[in-house]
């Protein structure tokens, strides 16, 4: 880290110098002379709620603590900070979340809520020891980030469709997947409140809840009192909900459980960590759902990424290159007489000089046909599943590569970012 902004405090405030880019602190807004480790706190996490930092992560090592922030899904270094001075900002900050502050040895959880800007924030502290010490890592929560549309999330206008016919069906199954960090919790929410009209009961199972949503019944994971996954699913079915939403199938019971309420006239949204649809309904079907159930309730699925999206403040168009014979295979998703505009972003202050300013969801959309049904109760392998999925009965649907790749063509974003961000890219796709 040797391009770090050293944090040491001085005499006399340095002169403010140019950040390096994505770097949010300078020296001297970060750690002047005759802060507290409580100011230096506050100092961090009111600049990393401000530029919407989705994590902060102080981790010791051999030269100190290190300050870093996950920005548009990066992390981007901030600065080294002489180990004393962290061990009271890692102190303070387990303070805050009300952990053993005298316990160095175990990984301790836990969090703590924040106001800042007149509205409050959730932090997640999570502490691991390491070799050289103890690593925070610091998730942001904010509690009214989550409202966003469907419309805005970044489907194309065919997915939207497919997405609208799945979610009025008033039963059955719809699996949304993606890694951790993939944009699953803001498409979720997106559909929930689409479907919450005031004539449905609607109850989720998360871990944690991230989102306030009105009208909506949030009920939330706590091991420490035994209340996993499966024991409040169970509680929720007896509420005869009409949607239910569940935050996570990781295990047996709960993969069970999903689908069996898919079965007796509820809409269920599920969530898995498989990177495409087809990857998501072989997961449930390996956790020990029963194929033929998925494959009765089985509405559709959505996987999902999410990717930087250009800075509108300093994009500038490319000519045609050798590059773009890359997304050859995708102009045919153009709409009509829609021109492509591959693009880069210069760097200018508004993105922090990257490039790049915010992220956009990539998208995979695949309903459930007849064929898919009989295909996935036959126990046809993952890749079948998929490649007829993909097919969509006659109307070819777009893969979560080729997606990324139309992003692309339209400007929003670059093939750089998604060499870095699809993993799909680089098994096929198109
Ligand atoms: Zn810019």
């Amino acid at each position: 880290m040797s391009t770090a902004i050293a944090l040491r405090p001085s005499a006399a405030p340095p002169a403010p110098r140019p950040v390096a880019p994505g770097q949010l602190f300078d020296a001297a807004g970060f750690a002047p002379a005759g802060l507290d480790a409580k100011d230096i706190w506050e100092r961090i996490a009111t600049i990393a709620v401000r530029e919407q930092a989705s994590d902060i992560h102080l981790t010791n090592h051999r030269d100190g603590l290190h300050v870093d922030a996950r920005l548009d899904g990066r992390l981007t270094p901030q600065g080294v900070m002489p180990a004393d001075l962290g061990q009271r900002l890692t102190n303070h900050v387990k303070v805050l979340a009300r952990l053993d502050v005298g316990e160095r040895r175990r990984p301790q959880d836990g969090h703590c809520t924040w106001a800042i800007d007149e509205r409050t924030v959730d932090l997640r502290v999570s502490v691991l020891p390491t070799l050289h010490g103890e690593a925070l890592a610091i998730r942001i929560l904010d509690r009214e980030a989550g409202a966003r549309e469907l419309e805005d999330l970044g489907l194309t206008d065919g997915q939207l469709r497919d997405v609208q016919a799945m979610i009025e069906s008033p039963s059955g199954l719809i699996l949304v997947t993606g890694a951790t960090g993939a944009g699953k919790s803001t498409t979720l929410y997106a559909l929930l409140r689409r479907l919450a009209d005031g004539h449905r009961k609607i109850i989720t199972v998360e871990n944690p809840v991230e989102y306030d949503l009105p009208g909506i019944d949030q009920a939330q994971v706590n091991r420490k009192i035994g209340l996993d996954f499966p024991t409040l699913v169970r509680s929720v079915l007896r509420q005869d909900p009409n949607v239910i939403m569940i935050g996570e199938v990781r295990d047996g019971e709960t993969a069970a459980a999903v689908v069996r309420a898919a079965n007796s006239g509820r809409l269920v949204l599920a969530t898995t960590h498989a990177v495409h649809c087809g990857a998501a309904i072989e997961s449930l079907i390996a956790l020990g759902a029963h194929p033929h159930f998925v494959a009765r309730s089985l509405r559709g699925a959505i996987a999902q990424t999410l990717v930087r999206r250009l800075c509108p403040y300093c994009t500038v168009r490319l000519e045609e290159t050798a590059d773009m014979k890359l997304l050859d295979g995708v102009r045919r998703w153009l709409a009509a007489g829609e021109q492509p505009v591959l693009s880069l972003g210069r760097g200018c202050p508004h993105c922090r000089h990257t490039g790049y300013r915010g992220r956009v969801g990539v998208f995979e959309v695949l309903s459930a046909t007849d064929e898919l049904r009989s295909l996935i109760s036959g126990g046809a392998s993952a890749r079948e599943v998929y490649n007829c999925a993909v097919a969509g009965g006659g109307t070819p649907r777009l893969t979560i590569a080729d997606a990324g790749k139309l992003a692309a063509l339209r400007g929003l974003t670059t093939i750089e970012e998604l060499m870095l961000s699809v993993s799909e890219i680089w098994t096929g796709g198109s």
